[in-house]
């Protein structure tokens, strides 16, 4: 006889969109980042509560340059421990309300306006883990068409489309959108969205590719899924 499963088949959402700062362009690019190793210091035995959390340097200004510049900001992170059985959702929320306090204390424009977390082990091949895109098309899917309720809120997400690994990379929805990561699970799902992808060492995080990100003639790094 099996035991008891913690069953989510769900994307753990948090939806706080705010209007860009005033004079910041209107260009509707999107900016999914990924949280350990980006924004925050990592560790192998996760970011179990706030108080473990660190941001890595000039974070926040980082973010708020995004924003200035027009990018709405959707943090797409991985989070297997809440299906290992871990923690619960409650404590994922209870950690990124203390990460957005965080960025906020130092740039007033250093808000997020979306965080996606996929609570999955590999094992449960769900369609959100990076590197698939389930949680980069959400995110396209609740700043372009259908936004959800704001707030915390638990969506399902169906198969999709295939990704097709061997093929060219296709076009994205939007030219500027950009998918930042320490990962290849990252450049993974952003490639298999089209996006522009920008790699960042895990010790430096997001400062050191946000000129690039928002030179809108640079593409991102290559990346060959096959590879
Ligand atoms: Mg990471
Ligand atoms: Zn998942």
């Amino acid at each position: 006889m099996k035991g008891l499963r913690i069953t989510m088949r769900g994307v753990v959402v948090q939806w706080t969109p705010r209007p860009l700062p005033t004079d910041a362009p209107d260009h509707g690019g999107i900016a999914f980042v990924d949280r350990d190793g980006v924004l925050n210091v990592g560790s192998p035995n996760y970011i179990n509560a706030p108080n473990e959390l660190v941001l890595l340097p000039g974070v926040a200004s980082s973010i708020g340059s995004l924003r200035r510049a027009g990018y709405k900001i959707c943090i797409v992170t991985n989070q297997s421990p809440i299906m290992r059985g871990l923690w619960d959702v409650e404590r994922i929320h209870q950690i990124h309300d203390a990460m957005r306090d965080m960025l906020l204390d130092v740039d007033a424009d250093a808000h997020f306006d979306a965080v996606l977390v996929c609570p999955h082990r590999h094992r449960d091949r769900c369609q959100c883990r990076k590197p698939m895109p389930g949680m980069i098309r959400l995110g396209e899917q609740m700043f372009r068409h259908t936004p959800p309720e704001e707030g915390r809120s638990i969506i399902e997400i169906d198969a999709g489309q295939k990704v097709h690994w061997w093929d060219e990379k296709i076009q994205p929805s939007h030219e500027l959108d950009a998918m930042i990561g320490d990962r290849n699970s990252d450049m993974g799902a952003g490639w298999a969205q089209g996006l522009r992808c920008f790699k960042v060492n895990w010790n430096l995080g997001i400062t050191s590719v946000v000129d690039r990100v928002l030179d809108q003639k640079d593409r991102g790094d290559p990346f060959d899924p096959m590879r």
